[in-house]
């Protein structure tokens, strides 16, 4: 269920060049969410923007109790409400209305593989707790709150160092490795975030991941999810589709999926943003996740 209310913005804090970090009080959404969930935000005051925008879940704050408080949204400044959202500090209102969409599922394999390209790294700090047993979700509690998985695989690939964010201490998680990719070779891996993909991919044993969630540019979404279907490893991948409304009245989302007959259309805010990687028909999608068709 979805609910619309008016939430208090707690602090903010810079993660990376541009990228930041936005706290905002709402105990009645954070105890609900599910990693891979996006909410729509927009300032509660004025009309500029008028439409809220989406945006992932980073994380879920709990009080000493344990009962959650807060939720946060790392966001890359890129236009009019992100460069809004990074004059506020602490005290402002924002308008909430989530949580939206189906969220990651909770992985059945062994070793879990996350890519995350550019902003695309949000949701997986969450999916990576709660899969190993370190953070729990939703309400009632999803799965039984344990670790669904041996082990897990973080790629994430950045521009460059500078624009790579602070992991905030998710290199401390046990059975957890982390993989960097720099496209200027600034951090880790001089190269596409793709290329760590082939590697781990190519792997054999416990070493090769048996599941892959994946969210970022979309060429680097048909990559990853190409190269899986060679490896015969499932894939899920999360749509980053521009949209205006987030409730599935306005179509503005829609992305292309296969079905028995052909294709059709399905709503990125409802029926995804996730989606299984061979569901979708990934040459329809553009580089800015937008369906590229003719009007019917
Ligand atoms: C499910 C989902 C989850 C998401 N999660 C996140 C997340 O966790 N973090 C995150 O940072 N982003 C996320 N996004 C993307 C985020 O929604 C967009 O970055 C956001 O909508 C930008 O809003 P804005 O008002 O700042 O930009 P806008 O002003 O709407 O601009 C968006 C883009 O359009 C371009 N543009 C604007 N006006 C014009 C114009 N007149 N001519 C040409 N180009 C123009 C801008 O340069 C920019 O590239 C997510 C998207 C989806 C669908």
């Amino acid at each position: 269920m979805s609910i619309q209310l008016t939430g208090h913005i707690l602090s903010q804090r810079e993660l990376a060049d541009h990228t930041y970090c936005l706290r905002v009080h709402a105990p009645e959404l954070a105890r609900v969410i599910t990693p891979g969930q996006f909410f729509m935000i927009r300032p509660a005051d004025g009309n500029d923007p008028l439409l809220g925008r989406p945006f992932a879940i980073y994380d879920v704050i709990r009080n000493d109790a344990g009962e959650p408080t807060a939720i946060e949204f790392v966001y890359h400044t890129i236009g009019k409400l992100t460069d809004l959202m990074s004059s506020w500090s602490g005290g402002e209102q924002v308008a909430l209305w989530g949580p939206l969409g189906n969220g990651f599922p909770l992985p059945d394999c062994e070793h879990l593989l996350c890519v995350g390209g550019g902003i695309g790294y949000t949701p997986f700090p969450a999916v990576l707790r709660e899969a190993l047993g370190h953070a729990k979700f939703g309400s009632p509690v999803r799965g039984d709150g344990g670790s669904t998985i041996d082990r897990a695989t973080f790629c994430y690939g950045a521009r460059n160092a500078a624009q790579r964010a602070d992991l905030e201490g998710l290199d401390q998680l046990s059975n957890l490795d982390i993989e960097i990719a720099t496209d200027d070779g600034s951090q880790g891996h001089h190269g596409f975030v793709t290329d760590l993909v082939r590697e781990l991919l190519r792997k054999t044993g416990s070493d090769r991941p048996d599941a892959v969630y994946c969210c970022g540019p979309e060429p680097m979404m048909r990559a990853v999810a190409s190269l899986c279907a060679e490896h015969s490893v499932d894939c899920w991948l999360s749509l980053e589709t521009p949209m205006a409304c987030g409730f599935g009245a306005c179509f503005s989302c829609v992305t292309k999926v296969k079905t028995d007959d052909g294709w059709d259309y399905r709503r990125t805010c409802v029926e995804g943003p996730i989606f299984k990687a061979t569901d979708l028909d990934l040459e329809s999608v553009d580089s800015r996740g937008t369906v590229s068709c003719s009007p019917a």
